[in-house]
Protein backbone atom coordinates (compact mmCIF):
# COMPACT_ATOMS: atom_id res chain seq x y z
CA UNK A 1 0.00 0.00 0.00
CA UNK A 2 0.86 3.59 -0.58
CA UNK A 3 0.98 3.85 3.38
CA UNK A 4 3.93 1.07 3.60
CA UNK A 5 6.17 2.89 1.55
CA UNK A 6 9.92 2.81 2.43
CA UNK A 7 11.93 5.84 4.22
CA UNK A 8 13.67 7.77 1.33
CA UNK A 9 16.85 9.49 2.91
CA UNK A 10 16.34 13.30 2.11
CA UNK A 11 18.35 15.22 -0.36
CA UNK A 12 21.16 16.81 0.97
CA UNK A 13 21.52 19.92 -1.02
CA UNK A 14 17.99 21.21 -1.22
CA UNK A 15 17.56 19.91 2.27
CA UNK A 16 20.54 22.79 3.34
CA UNK A 17 18.63 24.52 1.18
CA UNK A 18 14.85 24.47 2.27
CA UNK A 19 16.52 25.22 6.40
CA UNK A 20 18.13 28.20 4.60
CA UNK A 21 15.36 29.55 3.56
CA UNK A 22 13.01 29.13 6.53
CA UNK A 23 16.11 30.61 8.75
CA UNK A 24 15.04 34.52 9.43
CA UNK A 25 18.83 35.38 10.83
CA UNK A 26 19.33 38.34 8.81
CA UNK A 27 23.17 37.46 8.26
CA UNK A 28 22.66 34.38 7.13
CA UNK A 29 24.61 32.94 4.55
CA UNK A 30 23.98 30.25 2.03
CA UNK A 31 26.92 27.86 1.22
CA UNK A 32 24.83 24.77 0.29
CA UNK A 33 23.73 24.85 -3.31
CA UNK A 34 25.64 25.10 -6.33
CA UNK A 35 24.34 27.86 -8.17
CA UNK A 36 26.15 30.49 -9.35
CA UNK A 37 24.86 34.33 -7.50
CA UNK A 38 25.99 37.32 -8.10
CA UNK A 39 28.18 39.84 -5.85
CA UNK A 40 24.59 40.89 -4.32
CA UNK A 41 23.54 37.12 -4.16
CA UNK A 42 21.49 37.03 -6.89
CA UNK A 43 20.79 34.49 -9.75
CA UNK A 44 22.61 35.55 -12.84
CA UNK A 45 20.22 34.98 -16.68
CA UNK A 46 23.79 35.59 -18.75
CA UNK A 47 23.96 38.17 -20.90
CA UNK A 48 24.25 35.59 -23.84
CA UNK A 49 20.92 34.09 -22.90
CA UNK A 50 18.74 37.47 -22.80
CA UNK A 51 20.52 37.83 -26.53
CA UNK A 52 19.64 34.42 -27.86
CA UNK A 53 16.18 34.83 -26.05
CA UNK A 54 15.24 38.02 -27.70
CA UNK A 55 16.69 36.68 -30.69
CA UNK A 56 14.23 33.53 -30.57
CA UNK A 57 11.20 35.15 -29.60
CA UNK A 58 11.29 38.18 -31.47
CA UNK A 59 10.76 36.00 -34.47
CA UNK A 60 7.00 34.62 -34.95
CA UNK A 61 7.72 30.80 -35.46
CA UNK A 62 4.43 27.94 -35.74
CA UNK A 63 6.31 25.23 -35.16
CA UNK A 64 8.41 26.71 -31.90
CA UNK A 65 6.17 24.24 -29.90
CA UNK A 66 6.36 20.98 -31.73
CA UNK A 67 7.74 17.80 -31.19
CA UNK A 68 11.31 17.05 -31.25
CA UNK A 69 12.50 13.74 -32.69
CA UNK A 70 13.45 11.31 -29.90
CA UNK A 71 17.26 12.06 -30.40
CA UNK A 72 16.51 15.99 -30.11
CA UNK A 73 17.72 18.85 -31.49
CA UNK A 74 20.23 17.53 -34.06
CA UNK A 75 21.47 20.90 -34.94
CA UNK A 76 22.05 21.24 -31.07
CA UNK A 77 23.48 17.99 -30.79
CA UNK A 78 26.33 18.73 -33.30
CA UNK A 79 27.28 22.05 -31.83
CA UNK A 80 27.13 20.08 -28.01
CA UNK A 81 29.35 17.10 -29.52
CA UNK A 82 31.89 19.67 -31.26
CA UNK A 83 32.18 21.58 -28.05
CA UNK A 84 33.42 18.19 -26.33
CA UNK A 85 35.17 16.99 -29.09
CA UNK A 86 36.38 19.37 -31.09
CA UNK A 87 35.15 17.43 -33.74
CA UNK A 88 35.28 20.17 -36.52
CA UNK A 89 38.63 20.57 -36.06
CA UNK A 90 41.60 19.02 -38.01
CA UNK A 91 43.71 18.71 -34.40
CA UNK A 92 42.32 15.77 -33.63
CA UNK A 93 44.94 12.63 -33.39
CA UNK A 94 45.30 10.92 -36.40
CA UNK A 95 41.64 11.50 -36.87
CA UNK A 96 39.41 13.39 -39.62
CA UNK A 97 36.66 15.27 -38.69
CA UNK A 98 34.33 12.65 -40.67
CA UNK A 99 35.82 10.03 -38.85
CA UNK A 100 35.75 11.57 -35.47
CA UNK A 101 31.92 12.28 -36.50
CA UNK A 102 31.41 8.79 -37.13
CA UNK A 103 32.72 7.53 -33.54
CA UNK A 104 30.20 9.84 -31.72
CA UNK A 105 26.51 8.76 -31.05
CA UNK A 106 24.95 12.35 -29.33
CA UNK A 107 21.37 12.46 -28.04
CA UNK A 108 19.60 15.05 -26.16
CA UNK A 109 18.74 14.72 -22.12
CA UNK A 110 16.80 16.19 -19.30
CA UNK A 111 20.14 18.21 -18.33
CA UNK A 112 23.23 16.62 -16.95
CA UNK A 113 21.27 14.22 -14.28
CA UNK A 114 19.34 12.64 -17.13
CA UNK A 115 22.70 12.31 -18.91
CA UNK A 116 23.86 10.27 -16.52
CA UNK A 117 21.02 8.11 -15.87
CA UNK A 118 20.29 7.47 -19.23
CA UNK A 119 23.86 6.34 -19.60
CA UNK A 120 24.04 4.05 -16.74
CA UNK A 121 20.51 2.75 -18.07
CA UNK A 122 22.04 1.97 -21.51
CA UNK A 123 25.45 0.55 -20.32
CA UNK A 124 23.82 -1.57 -17.85
CA UNK A 125 21.25 -3.51 -19.88
CA UNK A 126 23.81 -3.21 -22.76
CA UNK A 127 27.67 -4.36 -21.54
CA UNK A 128 26.48 -5.93 -17.67
CA UNK A 129 29.06 -4.33 -15.88
CA UNK A 130 30.47 -6.33 -12.83
CA UNK A 131 30.50 -2.93 -11.38
CA UNK A 132 30.59 0.78 -10.98
CA UNK A 133 33.49 2.44 -10.08
CA UNK A 134 32.46 6.30 -8.06
CA UNK A 135 34.76 8.65 -6.47
CA UNK A 136 35.00 8.78 -2.37
CA UNK A 137 33.39 11.13 -2.57
CA UNK A 138 30.97 12.42 -5.55
CA UNK A 139 28.01 14.31 -5.92
CA UNK A 140 25.39 12.36 -4.04
CA UNK A 141 23.50 11.41 -7.27
CA UNK A 142 26.19 9.97 -8.39
CA UNK A 143 24.98 7.38 -5.96
CA UNK A 144 21.71 7.68 -6.51
CA UNK A 145 21.71 6.99 -10.23
CA UNK A 146 23.57 3.59 -10.07
CA UNK A 147 21.68 2.12 -7.01
CA UNK A 148 18.89 2.98 -9.68
CA UNK A 149 20.36 1.31 -12.58
CA UNK A 150 20.87 -1.74 -10.06
CA UNK A 151 25.07 -1.94 -10.44
CA UNK A 152 26.93 -2.70 -7.52
CA UNK A 153 28.74 0.59 -6.11
CA UNK A 154 32.52 0.24 -5.41
CA UNK A 155 34.40 3.56 -4.12
CA UNK A 156 37.88 4.80 -5.40
CA UNK A 157 39.71 6.89 -2.81
CA UNK A 158 39.67 10.12 -4.92
CA UNK A 159 40.43 12.81 -2.15
CA UNK A 160 43.25 13.00 0.07
CA UNK A 161 42.10 15.38 3.06
CA UNK A 162 45.83 16.28 4.28
CA UNK A 163 46.46 17.10 0.95
CA UNK A 164 43.55 18.71 -0.27
CA UNK A 165 44.10 17.11 -3.66
CA UNK A 166 43.68 14.11 -5.53
CA UNK A 167 44.83 10.65 -4.30
CA UNK A 168 46.52 9.67 -7.58
CA UNK A 169 48.59 6.99 -6.69
CA UNK A 170 45.85 4.82 -4.49
CA UNK A 171 42.97 5.57 -6.68
CA UNK A 172 45.24 3.67 -9.53
CA UNK A 173 46.42 1.18 -7.07
CA UNK A 174 42.82 0.40 -6.05
CA UNK A 175 41.97 0.30 -9.96
CA UNK A 176 44.95 -2.06 -10.89
CA UNK A 177 43.61 -3.99 -8.10
CA UNK A 178 40.59 -4.43 -7.82
CA UNK A 179 38.80 -3.57 -10.83
CA UNK A 180 37.78 -5.86 -13.61
CA UNK A 181 37.13 -5.54 -17.57
CA UNK A 182 33.78 -3.81 -18.46
CA UNK A 183 33.60 -2.13 -15.02
CA UNK A 184 32.51 1.52 -15.03
CA UNK A 185 34.89 4.41 -14.23
CA UNK A 186 32.97 7.77 -13.15
CA UNK A 187 34.74 10.34 -13.66
CA UNK A 188 34.68 14.30 -13.30
CA UNK A 189 35.66 15.86 -16.67
CA UNK A 190 36.71 18.66 -14.18
CA UNK A 191 35.94 20.98 -11.20
CA UNK A 192 35.55 18.03 -9.20
CA UNK A 193 32.12 18.22 -6.98
CA UNK A 194 32.48 18.56 -3.92
CA UNK A 195 35.87 18.67 -3.44
CA UNK A 196 37.28 21.02 -6.34
CA UNK A 197 40.41 18.88 -6.62
CA UNK A 198 41.42 17.68 -10.33
CA UNK A 199 43.74 15.20 -11.60
CA UNK A 200 46.56 17.19 -13.41
CA UNK A 201 47.01 16.28 -17.39
CA UNK A 202 50.05 13.74 -16.33
CA UNK A 203 47.82 11.65 -13.64
CA UNK A 204 44.67 11.76 -16.56
CA UNK A 205 47.49 10.08 -18.34
CA UNK A 206 47.97 7.46 -15.91
CA UNK A 207 43.92 7.21 -15.47
CA UNK A 208 43.73 6.73 -19.35
CA UNK A 209 46.26 4.10 -19.04
CA UNK A 210 44.69 1.87 -16.13
CA UNK A 211 41.35 2.07 -18.17
CA UNK A 212 43.04 0.48 -21.15
CA UNK A 213 45.10 -2.06 -19.26
CA UNK A 214 41.71 -3.41 -17.06
CA UNK A 215 39.27 -2.57 -20.04
CA UNK A 216 37.68 0.03 -17.98
CA UNK A 217 34.64 2.26 -19.51
CA UNK A 218 34.90 5.71 -18.41
CA UNK A 219 31.87 7.41 -18.13
CA UNK A 220 32.83 11.37 -17.88
CA UNK A 221 30.43 13.54 -16.02
CA UNK A 222 31.08 16.91 -17.53
CA UNK A 223 28.81 19.40 -16.17
CA UNK A 224 31.40 23.04 -15.43
CA UNK A 225 32.62 23.05 -18.68
CA UNK A 226 33.96 26.86 -19.01
CA UNK A 227 32.51 27.19 -16.05
CA UNK A 228 35.40 26.18 -14.22
CA UNK A 229 38.05 28.11 -16.13
CA UNK A 230 35.89 30.09 -18.75
CA UNK A 231 38.23 27.98 -21.03
CA UNK A 232 36.31 25.55 -22.59
CA UNK A 233 39.16 23.69 -23.98
CA UNK A 234 40.53 23.63 -21.15
CA UNK A 235 38.11 22.47 -18.77
CA UNK A 236 37.28 19.30 -22.04
CA UNK A 237 40.97 18.55 -22.16
CA UNK A 238 41.15 15.40 -20.49
CA UNK A 239 37.50 13.65 -22.52
CA UNK A 240 39.38 14.74 -25.61
CA UNK A 241 42.59 13.57 -25.02
CA UNK A 242 40.89 9.99 -24.21
CA UNK A 243 38.66 10.79 -27.86
CA UNK A 244 42.27 10.84 -29.26
CA UNK A 245 43.83 7.83 -27.84
CA UNK A 246 41.32 6.02 -30.13
CA UNK A 247 41.15 2.69 -28.74
CA UNK A 248 38.74 3.10 -26.17
CA UNK A 249 34.83 3.23 -25.90
CA UNK A 250 33.59 5.77 -23.24
CA UNK A 251 30.68 7.86 -22.49
CA UNK A 252 30.18 11.68 -22.10
CA UNK A 253 27.12 13.00 -19.84
CA UNK A 254 27.10 16.64 -20.71
CA UNK A 255 25.26 19.64 -18.72
CA UNK A 256 24.56 23.18 -19.74
CA UNK A 257 22.98 23.94 -16.19
CA UNK A 258 26.01 25.82 -15.18
CA UNK A 259 27.72 27.39 -18.26
CA UNK A 260 24.95 28.67 -19.55
CA UNK A 261 23.07 29.58 -16.22
CA UNK A 262 19.93 27.37 -17.68
CA UNK A 263 19.21 25.55 -14.50
CA UNK A 264 15.33 24.79 -14.53
CA UNK A 265 15.44 24.34 -18.49
CA UNK A 266 16.99 20.92 -18.23
CA UNK A 267 19.59 21.29 -21.29
CA UNK A 268 22.51 18.41 -21.71
CA UNK A 269 23.51 15.80 -23.99
CA UNK A 270 24.91 11.98 -23.45
CA UNK A 271 27.40 11.11 -26.14
CA UNK A 272 28.47 7.94 -26.58
CA UNK A 273 32.18 7.16 -28.32
CA UNK A 274 33.23 4.20 -29.88
CA UNK A 275 36.53 3.42 -30.36
CA UNK A 276 38.18 3.84 -33.83
CA UNK A 277 38.05 0.30 -34.82
CA UNK A 278 34.64 -0.05 -33.74
CA UNK A 279 32.97 3.43 -35.58
CA UNK A 280 30.26 2.56 -37.95
CA UNK A 281 28.38 1.37 -34.99
CA UNK A 282 26.46 4.85 -34.07
CA UNK A 283 23.11 3.35 -35.73
CA UNK A 284 23.13 0.72 -33.59
CA UNK A 285 24.01 2.60 -30.36
CA UNK A 286 21.60 5.77 -31.52
CA UNK A 287 18.51 2.98 -32.11
CA UNK A 288 19.06 1.60 -28.71
CA UNK A 289 19.55 5.18 -27.17
CA UNK A 290 16.14 6.33 -28.93
CA UNK A 291 14.56 3.24 -27.51
CA UNK A 292 15.54 3.76 -23.40
CA UNK A 293 14.02 7.80 -24.14
CA UNK A 294 10.96 6.78 -25.96
CA UNK A 295 9.96 4.95 -23.10
CA UNK A 296 10.67 6.88 -20.35
CA UNK A 297 9.70 10.52 -21.36
CA UNK A 298 9.70 10.01 -25.75
CA UNK A 299 12.36 13.17 -26.01
CA UNK A 300 14.05 15.85 -24.26
CA UNK A 301 12.60 19.68 -24.01
CA UNK A 302 13.20 21.83 -26.62
CA UNK A 303 13.33 25.53 -25.35
CA UNK A 304 16.80 25.50 -23.20
CA UNK A 305 18.21 23.53 -26.54
CA UNK A 306 17.21 25.90 -28.76
CA UNK A 307 19.12 28.74 -26.82
CA UNK A 308 22.22 26.65 -26.38
CA UNK A 309 21.83 26.01 -30.57
CA UNK A 310 21.43 29.65 -31.25
CA UNK A 311 24.16 30.56 -29.14
CA UNK A 312 26.68 28.23 -30.18
CA UNK A 313 26.21 28.32 -33.52
CA UNK A 314 26.73 32.23 -33.50
CA UNK A 315 30.08 33.73 -33.80
CA UNK A 316 28.71 36.96 -32.35
CA UNK A 317 27.11 35.13 -29.32
CA UNK A 318 29.85 32.69 -28.72
CA UNK A 319 32.10 35.02 -28.41
CA UNK A 320 29.31 37.12 -25.77
CA UNK A 321 29.51 33.65 -24.06
CA UNK A 322 33.26 33.14 -23.15
CA UNK A 323 32.77 36.48 -21.88
CA UNK A 324 30.06 35.23 -19.82
CA UNK A 325 32.22 32.31 -18.78
CA UNK A 326 34.62 34.45 -18.06
CA UNK A 327 32.33 36.87 -15.38
CA UNK A 328 31.30 33.51 -13.87
CA UNK A 329 34.84 32.11 -13.56
CA UNK A 330 36.81 35.08 -12.78
CA UNK A 331 34.41 36.44 -9.38
CA UNK A 332 34.34 32.44 -8.20
CA UNK A 333 38.07 32.88 -8.10
CA UNK A 334 38.31 36.28 -6.54
CA UNK A 335 35.72 35.07 -3.51
CA UNK A 336 38.39 32.20 -3.37
CA UNK A 337 41.28 34.36 -2.79
CA UNK A 338 39.13 36.54 -0.96
CA UNK A 339 38.18 34.21 2.08
CA UNK A 340 41.88 32.73 1.87
CA UNK A 341 43.21 36.15 2.62
CA UNK A 342 40.38 36.13 5.54
CA UNK A 343 41.74 32.71 6.71
CA UNK A 344 45.19 34.31 6.83
CA UNK A 345 44.42 37.52 8.34
CA UNK A 346 42.24 35.96 11.20
CA UNK A 347 45.51 33.41 12.03
CA UNK A 348 42.18 30.69 11.86
CA UNK A 349 44.75 27.48 12.85
CA UNK A 350 45.50 25.24 9.71
CA UNK A 351 46.48 25.10 6.22
CA UNK A 352 43.81 26.99 3.53
CA UNK A 353 45.89 26.81 0.91
CA UNK A 354 43.43 24.16 -0.57
CA UNK A 355 41.05 26.78 -1.47
CA UNK A 356 42.81 28.84 -3.66
CA UNK A 357 44.51 25.81 -5.30
CA UNK A 358 40.80 23.75 -5.93
CA UNK A 359 38.92 24.66 -9.01
CA UNK A 360 35.68 25.22 -9.88
CA UNK A 361 32.43 26.52 -7.61
CA UNK A 362 33.16 23.91 -5.01
CA UNK A 363 35.52 23.57 -1.90
CA UNK A 364 35.81 21.28 0.83
CA UNK A 365 36.77 23.88 3.63
CA UNK A 366 38.24 21.32 5.72
CA UNK A 367 35.53 21.26 8.54
CA UNK A 368 34.37 18.21 10.08
CA UNK A 369 30.32 17.02 10.54
CA UNK A 370 29.91 18.52 14.22
CA UNK A 371 32.21 21.79 12.77
CA UNK A 372 28.99 22.12 10.48
CA UNK A 373 26.63 21.68 12.82
CA UNK A 374 27.97 24.03 14.81
CA UNK A 375 28.66 26.44 12.07
CA UNK A 376 25.21 26.78 11.22
CA UNK A 377 23.90 27.01 14.60
CA UNK A 378 25.86 29.56 16.22
CA UNK A 379 26.23 31.88 12.47
CA UNK A 380 23.66 30.79 10.46
CA UNK A 381 26.29 29.75 8.11
CA UNK A 382 25.12 26.60 5.98
CA UNK A 383 27.14 24.02 4.17
CA UNK A 384 26.76 20.59 3.62
CA UNK A 385 28.13 18.05 6.34
CA UNK A 386 30.91 17.49 4.48
CA UNK A 387 32.70 20.77 4.83
CA UNK A 388 31.68 21.35 1.04
CA UNK A 389 30.77 25.17 0.00
CA UNK A 390 29.84 26.33 -2.23
CA UNK A 391 32.17 29.35 -3.35
CA UNK A 392 29.38 31.49 -5.03
CA UNK A 393 27.54 32.09 -2.38
CA UNK A 394 30.44 34.07 -1.15
CA UNK A 395 29.22 38.14 -2.22
CA UNK A 396 30.90 41.43 -1.93
CA UNK A 397 28.15 43.62 -1.01
CA UNK A 398 26.52 41.57 1.78
CA UNK A 399 23.25 42.91 2.36
CA UNK A 400 21.78 43.10 5.90
CA UNK A 401 17.78 43.35 5.38
CA UNK A 402 17.03 46.68 6.19
CA UNK A 403 14.41 45.39 8.92
CA UNK A 404 16.59 43.30 11.45
CA UNK A 405 18.24 45.92 13.96
CA UNK A 406 21.71 46.25 15.33
CA UNK A 407 20.81 43.96 18.14
CA UNK A 408 20.33 41.44 16.33
CA UNK A 409 22.95 41.56 14.09
CA UNK A 410 25.33 41.48 16.62
CA UNK A 411 23.52 38.68 18.15
CA UNK A 412 26.01 36.36 16.70
CA UNK A 413 28.62 38.19 18.39
CA UNK A 414 30.92 37.65 15.78
CA UNK A 415 30.91 40.94 14.33
CA UNK A 416 32.40 44.41 14.82
CA UNK A 417 30.24 47.40 14.39
CA UNK A 418 31.39 48.65 10.94
CA UNK A 419 30.26 45.43 9.70
CA UNK A 420 27.02 46.30 9.60
CA UNK A 421 27.49 48.61 6.70
CA UNK A 422 28.32 47.35 3.60
CA UNK A 423 30.73 44.53 4.56
CA UNK A 424 31.18 41.16 2.37
CA UNK A 425 30.07 38.07 4.10
CA UNK A 426 33.18 36.63 3.13
CA UNK A 427 34.34 37.88 6.32
CA UNK A 428 31.86 36.99 8.24
CA UNK A 429 32.05 33.45 6.65
CA UNK A 430 35.81 33.50 7.45
CA UNK A 431 35.02 34.51 11.30
CA UNK A 432 32.38 32.02 11.28
CA UNK A 433 34.90 29.46 10.58
CA UNK A 434 37.03 30.41 12.84
CA UNK A 435 34.75 30.75 15.63
CA UNK A 436 33.91 26.64 15.01
CA UNK A 437 38.01 25.67 14.14
CA UNK A 438 38.75 26.99 17.60
CA UNK A 439 36.28 26.18 19.82
N1 LIG B 1 27.14 16.09 -12.33
C1 LIG B 1 27.71 16.84 -11.40
C2 LIG B 1 29.03 16.44 -10.87
C3 LIG B 1 27.08 17.99 -10.95
O1 LIG B 1 27.67 18.73 -10.00
C4 LIG B 1 25.84 18.35 -11.49
C5 LIG B 1 25.15 19.59 -11.02
N2 LIG B 1 24.95 19.66 -9.67
C6 LIG B 1 25.29 17.52 -12.48
C7 LIG B 1 25.97 16.41 -12.88
C8 LIG B 1 24.00 17.72 -13.20
O2 LIG B 1 23.27 18.83 -13.06
P1 LIG B 1 22.05 19.10 -14.02
O3 LIG B 1 21.17 17.90 -13.99
O4 LIG B 1 21.42 20.33 -13.45
O5 LIG B 1 22.60 19.33 -15.38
Amino acid sequence: HFTNLPQIPTDEPFAVNASYIKDPHPKKVNLGIGVYRTNKGDPWPLRVVEDAEKAIYHVKDVSRHEYLSIQGDREFLRLAADLVFDLESAQNGADTPQSSHARVTSIQTVSGTGANRLGAEFLTRNISPGNVWIPAPTWANHHTIWDLAGVPRKEYPYYNALTGKFNFEETLQTLRTHSSKNDILVLHACAHNPTGADPSREQWEGILSVCKEKGLIPFFDLAYQGFASGDVGKDGWAIRRFFEEGGIEFVVAQSFSKNFGLYGQRVGALHVVSSAAACGATDDILATLCHLVRGEYSMAPRGGAEIVRTVLGNKGLRAKWVEDLDTMSTRILSMRTALFEEMVALGTPGDWGHILKQIGMFTYVGLSESQVFAIRERHHVYMLKSGRISISGCEYSYRATSSCSKEILLDSNILADNDLVNESNVRYVAMAIDDVVRS
